[in-house]
Order: structure tokens, then sequence, then C-alpha cells
């Protein structure tokens, strides 16, 4: 057991280092989580052994854990301060929200898919992340009544940045959203201040869809 941890330390500072850090990633508090967030916990058994390469894996459901590097740049493009409210729509394994819940006080994850909401909830209590509040909706309509977000992370692919969210950003909030075909989008980030939102494209990214009210249709009730 010893020695299974030991390995897996190991091997998440070889992914800090190779994957993060030699790719630019370079907000410590960033990296701080990934050192610390047990990867290996968040993917289904059968991938244990593969938990920190570079790549996405599958979690069941047909969705998928995002490869590291996508995790860390959307993390540090979010310009965590520490006190931030930060909303994650796509709970998926849980790894998204625990890296952002090692770096803020609180966070708020939706997801739709109701046995992976389930599996990653009861991972949050065995973690003890108390910090993160999980709700089983369509996170495009956002997390009502707990808004406004300094903080806002899609974590599927939309053809639009969904309304909801916008509105439930805050003034200086930071919002991060793959947007664009089912196949392929660009990273959007946008920023809101008094005059409205502007938007900066951090380029090209691959997501499963974001499927709700506010984004495309569900093909059939999951
Ligand atoms: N953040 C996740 C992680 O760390 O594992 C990545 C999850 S995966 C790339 C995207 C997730 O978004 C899936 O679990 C999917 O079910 C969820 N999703 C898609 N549309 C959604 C919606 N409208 N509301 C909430 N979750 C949604």
């Amino acid at each position: 057991m010893i020695r299974e941890e030991k390995k897996f330390t190991f091997r998440r500072e070889e992914m800090v280092k190779k994957q993060l850090e030699a790719r630019g990633i370079n907000d410590n508090r960033v990296l701080e989580a990934f050192r610390k967030v047990p990867r290996h916990l968040f993917v289904n058994e059968a991938f244990i052994d593969k938990a920190y390469i570079d790549s996405p894996l599958p979690i069941g459901n047909n969705q998928t854990i995002s490869q590291p590097y996508i995790v860390a740049e959307m993390t540090q493009e979010l310009e965590l301060t520490g006190e931030d409210k930060v909303l994650e729509i796509g709970t998926g394994s849980g790894y998204q929200a625990a890296i952002l819940a090692e770096i803020v006080e609180k966070v708020y994850t939706i997801e739709r898919i109701h046995p992976l909401y389930i599996k990653t909830r009861s991972l949050f209590d065995k973690l003890k992340y108390h910090n993160i509040l999980t709700r089983y909706s369509d996170g495009t309509s956002g997390y009502r009544d707990e808004g406004p977000f300094d903080a806002i992370i899609i974590t599927a692919g939309s053809p639009k940045i969904p309304e909801p969210l916008i509105n439930q950003l805050a003034i200086g909030g930071r919002l991060i959203i793959p947007v664009g075909s089912k196949d392929t989008q660009e990273l959007i980030k946008v920023y809101k201040d008094e005059s409205g939102i502007h938007k900066t494209n951090l380029g090209k990214c691959r997501f499963v869809q974001l499927i709700g009210e506010h984004a495309w249709k569900s093909p059939k009730k999951t």
C-alpha cells in the first residue's frame, strides 16, 4: 500500500514537470493542486495505471476525464485568488472540481448524468472535499440562488455561451468555455466588466457535448 502511494506521488510529480511546467503552466497554486490531488482515484479502476498519462480517459456513460494539461490551462486562465466563488458545469469524474477545491474556499459543480453525479458525490465525501457543493441538474441554466460567481468553468463543448451563465458571472468575473461544433471547439475566455463581456480565443480543443436547454439538445433522456 505504501509502495503504491509512492508510485503515484512520483507519477504526479512527473506529470507536473513534463506535462504542465514544460508547457507553460506557472501558477504555483495550480501546480500545487496537481501535486496533491490523487488523479488515480478519479478514474475507473481499469485505468488506474494510466491515470497520469498525457491524455483524457473514459469515465463511463460515454464521458471522459480531461487531459491533465487542459484541466491545468483552464484552471490557470480562471485567475483564481483563493477567495473566489467558483462554478463548474460538468462534474464528471470530479477531478477538475477537486483541483479547484484545493485553490478556492468553495466550489459549486453540476452534473446532468445521475450515475456520475452519485458516484462522484460519494468520492468527494470519501476524500473529505467538504467545500465542494454538488447538484444534479442541467448546468446550462447555472446554479440558481447561489450566484454571482467570480469564476465559471464549463467542461463540455457548447454551440454558444449559455446566457444564464453570463448573467450569473460577477462583474470582474472570468468564464472559460469550449465553443464550436460537436466535434471540435475553440476555448473561449470571457471577462465581464460594467460595459459587458470581452472574449479571448485560447485555441483549439475537443470536448464531449454540453447538453441542455441552452446548449446542444439531448438526443434522448439520459
Ligand atoms: N470536469 C470533468 C472531470 O474533471 O472529470 C470533465 C467531465 S466531461 C469532459 C464533461 C461532463 O459534462 C460530463 O460528465 C457530462 O455529463 C457533463 N455535462 C454535459 N452537459 C451538461 C449539463 N448541461 N449540465 C451539467 N453537466 C453536463
